[in-house]
């Protein structure tokens, strides 16, 4: 049988955690648009989300809001806009993150060549330093000229946070975004539908009850489908966090010392790895690397020690499992994973996916 490495998404998990952070955002009235990019925007898992009633959907990736096909959702391009790729941002979505006049005149001219309307969200840059105005006059100058193009609508602002920077949401900042909004709507004398404060770590606030008044929207991806705390990076008690299993074959099981032996330079992949001296140990080599997850999985079996993986080939000590002696060569070992590994798992072509339900 076919043993590839594979992916077992388990959809009702991801429906339950989805509901969690909807209805604990709807106390605030904070709608979500829901980040696909983790998972390329997987149909089975967008219809998922759509079906536990999420309307809006975000991805950084055109090629991926190709597969969201829903005629009663909005689909946000969550990376700005590239000038080069107008011609598909306003053919396959509804609304830009954006930064740029030079990109707001390009978007428009296409709107027009495609006779469509179409919604931007501003970005403010509040400190993390990745993309969004920076200075409140650049805000204000470029929220004008949004305004003023005919077939573009300045739909709200947005900000991003915990991207580059590592600057965490909190109440004093997002409180200041909600006042660029205010500035914005009194300059101009419009109104904005939309204040979007972030992506998961923002969702910490509002699950602490520390809800900031005027964020209406969240972008959220982690959180949804791994039910993690991002600010604390740590499991959220009410939420699943292995709705993404990965099952990789064993091709080698030998004794070895814990300790390489000869003069160490770097590893592949120019890691230099650390070794624990834990002895003569049983390891097990699986046929899964780095070109497809990362090593940010974690076994089922907590007996066992991810001790480590190159392009191709991962590691795992086997010694404390209580399995240990039944495992054959061509038996697999199942991990659960975050975001890096299923990122990667779900653009690569050697792993497969299977979609169950409970
Ligand atoms: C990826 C991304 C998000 C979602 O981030 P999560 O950490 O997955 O919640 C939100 N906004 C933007 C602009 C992004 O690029």
């Amino acid at each position: 049988m076919d043993n590839r490495p594979k992916i077992i998404v388990n959809l009702d998990k991801i429906y339950k955690n989805v509901s969690e952070v909807i209805k604990t955002l709807n106390k605030y009235n904070v709608d979500i648009t829901a980040v696909t990019k983790m998972h390329g925007a997987n149909v089975h898992i967008v219809d998922t989300l759509y079906k536990a009633g999420i309307k809006r959907f975000g991805d950084s990736r055109i090629e991926n809001l190709m597969n969201i096909k829903y005629d009663d959702a909005e689909k946000w391009l969550i990376r700005l806009p590239s000038i080069s790729r107008v011609s598909d941002t306003v053919k396959y979505s509804t609304c830009s993150l954006i930064s740029q006049k030079e990109t707001a005149f390009a978007l428009n001219e296409e709107c027009i060549k495609q006779n469509k309307e179409y919604e931007c969200i501003l970005m403010a840059d509040i400190g993390d330093l990745r993309e969004g105005c920076f200075e409140r006059e650049d805000l204000l100058d470029t929220a004008g000229y949004i305004n003023s193009l005919s077939n573009i609508k300045l739909k709200g602002i947005g900000t991003n946070l915990t991207c580059y920077g590592g600057v965490l949401p909190s109440e004093e900042n997002l409180t200041y975004l909600v006042s660029l909004k205010d500035m914005i709507e009194e300059e101009l004398n419009i109104k904005l539908e939309v204040v979007s404060g972030g992506n998961s770590t923002s969702y910490t606030l509002f699950r602490e009850n520390r809800a900031v008044d005027g964020i209406t929207n969240l972008r959220i991806g982690d959180t949804l489908y791994l039910g993690r705390d991002c600010t604390y990076r740590k499991h959220i008690d009410t939420m699943i966090k292995d709705a993404f299993i990965l099952e990789a074959e064993i091709i080698e099981i030998k004794d070895k010392p814990s300790i390489p032996i000869g003069n160490r330079g770097m590893s592949a992949l120019n890691t230099k790895a650390e070794f624990v001296d834990r002895g003569i140990r049983k390891r097990a080599v699986l046929s899964v690397g780095k070109q497809d997850i990362d090593m940010d999985i974690f076994p089922l079996d907590e007996d066992m020690i991810l001790l480590g993986g190159s392009s191709d080939h991962l590691i795992v000590d086997i010694t404390d499992s209580k399995d240990k002696d039944s495992f054959k060569i061509g038996d697999s070992i199942s991990f659960y994973m975050y975001y890096t590994s299923i990122m990667r798992g779900f653009t690569s072509k050697y792993i497969t996916k299977e979609f169950i339900n409970e």
